[in-house]
């Protein structure tokens, strides 16, 4: 409104000059010469005004012009704008330096590449932890700094949704774990974390769990036989105590059945990182651990849809340990109507081994924690259909170490379908699962 009025006033003065040189060209005999002067006149001031606000925007000048009317009012939202995207810059250039000091005071490395992987920026953690330095190595590819092949592999697939965990090896001494994000125009934010005492820690507990689950079979396997004979023995004393007899009977045996899981799990998480390079044929898999189900519940309904033939490369025993858990947990927990569907079809391009039921469902609450060791919904009705709540906790681990991502999906009280997504393959192990 303010500008408009400005604009008015400024056409009104232009007009005016335009009559007063009109006058002046009358008065001495020409109208035309009068008009023409007055018209140079305008147009001179106005390129004046222009050429004052280029000096001073090209930074010749430093204070802003003065003017009145419509051009003093120019002048004044230009500097108004000039001071806000100066005040902006400073605090970018602020948050940025703030940034770079944060980063710079990190333990764990952090390091800038752009988007053809070459280093641009590191803080001195990087520098201490894996041996390059800016001054050296700006410019150069960070893989073939590195020159480790999990590494450059992780960078190369793209998917950084999971860290990457590279376990120490001959080359490379420390257990470290990569995490990564891109930015801008494909530059990439790079942490490396030293996590080589939490590595020590979880192999010792490995470690621990295995041996002395191994060392409870032996004086397990005694009690049993001692059990067994007991309760073969015809005796009064033996009648008398029938039903402890049973009740130790059944505890063995879930003890067994505990002790087989741990061993399992702990079999699988030693050889999690190992390489799968056996073709396996899922579908030929899946349908033989149908088979053997269906002898074990003779009067359930199993639907199969195996509808992908190629293999994938994976480690037999253990996709079958997986699988079987599985299908065995659609059966505990569903009702002995319900329909149980196995499926191993491609799904959006990814082989997909999918597991639906129509039983109980579980809460969603429950759902991020079901892979959890010894985790249980509903102890009771767990014990009650013999679950150790290690199963999930199995397939997980084979789920990460086939580079496949387990999928839990369940309406409460409708059913439960539970998927193994198998990505392509690259070397390396991703973070462990619980
Ligand atoms: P468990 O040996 O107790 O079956 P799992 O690790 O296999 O242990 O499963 C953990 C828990 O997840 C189970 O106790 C059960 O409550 C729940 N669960 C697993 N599969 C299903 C399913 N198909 N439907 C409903 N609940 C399930």
């Amino acid at each position: 409104m303010t500008f408009l009025k400005h604009w008015w006033r400024a056409l009104f003065r232009v007009v005016a000059i335009l009559g007063v040189g009109a006058g002046l060209g009358f008065y001495f005999g020409s109208v035309a010469s009068g008009l023409l002067v007055s018209l140079v006149f305008v147009l001179f001031y106005w390129s004046y005004q222009m050429f004052r606000v280029e000096q001073w925007l090209s930074e010749v000048t430093e204070e802003e012009p003065q003017a009145a009317g419509v051009w003093g009012l120019l002048f004044d939202y230009i500097h108004r704008l000039q001071s806000q995207s100066a005040e902006a810059q400073g605090r970018l250039e602020s948050s940025l330096h703030y940034l770079q000091d944060s980063l710079k005071s990190m333990r764990d490395a952090a390091i800038i590449t752009d988007p053809w992987g070459n280093i641009a920026w590191m803080n001195d953690s990087a520098g201490s932890l894996l041996g390059i330095s800016l001054d050296r190595d700006e410019g150069r590819p960070l893989v073939s700094k590195m020159r480790l092949p999990s590494f450059s592999d992780y960078l190369a697939v793209g998917d950084y949704r999971a860290p990457l965990r590279i376990p120490p090896s001959r080359k490379q001494k420390r257990c470290l774990q990569v995490e990564v994000s891109s930015f801008g125009g494909g530059d990439k934010l790079i942490f490396i974390k030293d996590i080589t005492e939490q590595y020590k820690l979880e192999m010792m507990r490995r470690d621990f769990v295995g041996n002395v689950s191994h060392e409870l079979r032996t004086p397990l396997t005694v009690l049993k036989g001692y059990v067994e004979n007991l309760q073969s023995l015809d005796s009064d004393l033996v009648s008398k105590i029938k039903r402890p007899l049973v009740q130790m009977d059944m505890q063995v045996v879930r003890m067994e059945v505990l002790l087989k899981d741990l061993l399992w799990l702990s079999r699988i998480e030693t050889i999690e990182g190992a390489d799968k390079t056996l073709p396996i044929n899922m579908a030929d898999l899946v349908a033989e651990i149908i088979e053997d189900l269906r002898a074990a519940y003779p009067e359930r309904k199993i639907d199969t849809q195996l509808e992908h033939d190629d293999s994938i490369l994976g480690d037999a025993t253990e996709l079958h340990s997986a699988i079987s858990n599985l299908i065995v947990n659609a059966l505990k927990y569903s009702g002995h109507d319900d329909l149980v569907t196995v499926e191993w079809k491609l799904n959006l391009g990814f082989p997909t081994l999918t597991v639906r039921d129509e039983g109980e469902g579980i809460k969603p609450q429950h759902i991020p924690r079901l892979t959890e060791r010894f985790y249980r919904v509903d102890k009771s009705r767990s014990q009650a259909t013999g679950g150790t709540g290690l199963g999930l906790a199995i397939v997980k681990h084979v789920a990460v170490s086939h580079n496949a991502e387990l999928l839990i999906d369940s309406v409460y009280g409708q059913g439960s379908v539970f998927s193994m997504v198998f990505k392509p393959h690259h070397k390396g192990s991703q973070a462990a699962a619980h």
